[in-house]
């Protein structure tokens, strides 16, 4: 990882924990009937016995999954980045977040577009959030959010925003559910911060050449990827043979790519990201580079990315 997203990480790190510790307190689990008289109180009773058999099932369950906590059973805090979102009935929505500990979870938020909702816009994609959460058997349930990073900037710049956007469905795409993945999450933190102070379009081809990587694909380009020729000029990139081609081996297939392309490649994939944001190459370097990352990370997911056609 280069010094600059190391360091912005680093500081994502300790607002992070603040705000962790600012949540305050749990809201009760259950809340008192004001009726209670009669039928009402037998009702009552037995939906809280209900209830109660419910939380305790759900704790048994947390306990062998091995679930962090808070002294209530079920309930969880964490942070994460909001991927995405779909509408649910008429005023809910499923939220999918890729979090710091729980891994990517997709929970319920009730109520969140009804006008003065609690959550106000703190669940929209590419927000960075400390929140709080009832774990359910599939979706979990968001009961308390705060905002970490707003993001301001890529959220009023569309083509800063649709940067984002095609980082968060790359992200969608290789994170798993529940599974934690700690890399991933500080990757996609750093650049969005980064994005967001410092606006280039090489962030976002940098983030998906960076999460091949995590996913175990490193192109060579120090050499022809097929035949091993070292001294030859390098002239295509294939993605099949995994690397760069010469002159010769490129006849048999592969994509042309421009010097200055590969050699900014070369700078990413080898943590020098800093030297290409100090030094940008020109906007059809950039677009070369970016359009080589989202070629690649499509043919190792095996998907499309839908939001690289905004690009
Ligand atoms: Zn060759």
């Amino acid at each position: 990882m280069n010094d600059d997203l190391s360091r912005s990480l680093a500081a994502a790190q300790g607002t992070c924990a603040a705000h962790a510790h600012s949540l305050g307190e749990l809201p009760p689990l259950t809340r008192a009937s004001g009726a209670s008289e009669g039928e009402e109180d037998v009702r009552t009773a037995k939906r809280l016995r209900l209830r109660r058999a419910a939380v305790a099932a759900r704790a048994n369950a947390s306990t062998k999954s091995g679930l962090i906590t808070l002294g209530r059973v079920g309930l969880y805090r964490d942070q994460g980045v909001v991927l995405r979102t779909i509408k649910l009935g008429e005023a809910d929505r499923i939220v999918t977040i890729l979090t710091q500990v729980n891994g990517k979870i997709r929970a319920v938020a009730k109520g969140v577009r009804k006008t003065g909702s609690r959550f106000g816009a703190r669940l929209e994609p590419t927000r960075h959030v400390a929140l709080q959460c009832y774990r359910g058997r599939e979706l979990d349930v968001v009961t308390q959010v705060e905002t970490i990073d707003a993001f301001r900037r890529i959220r009023e710049d569309y083509g800063l925003l649709t940067h984002a956007i095609s980082m968060l469905e790359a992200t969608d795409q290789v994170a798993q559910e529940r599974q934690r993945n700690l890399a991933l999450y500080r990757m996609l933190v750093g650049a969005l911060r980064t994005l967001d102070s410092r606006p280039s379009p090489v962030i976002a081809a940098a983030f998906f050449w960076k999460l091949l990587s995590l996913e175990g694909f490193h192109p060579m380009l120090d050499g022809c990827a097929r035949c091993g020729a070292e001294s030859q000029p390098l002239v295509a990139l294939d993605l099949v043979e995994g690397g760069a081609l010469c002159e010769d081996c490129a006849r048999l297939g592969g994509r042309r790519v421009s010097p200055e392309a590969l050699a900014t490649l070369g700078m990413i994939v080898n943590d020098n990201l800093r030297q290409v944001l100090a030094g940008p190459p020109p906007a059809d370097v950039l677009e070369e580079v970016e359009r080589l990352a989202i070629d690649a990370v499509e043919f190792h997911s095996e998907r499309r990315l839908r939001s690289a056609a905004l690009l």
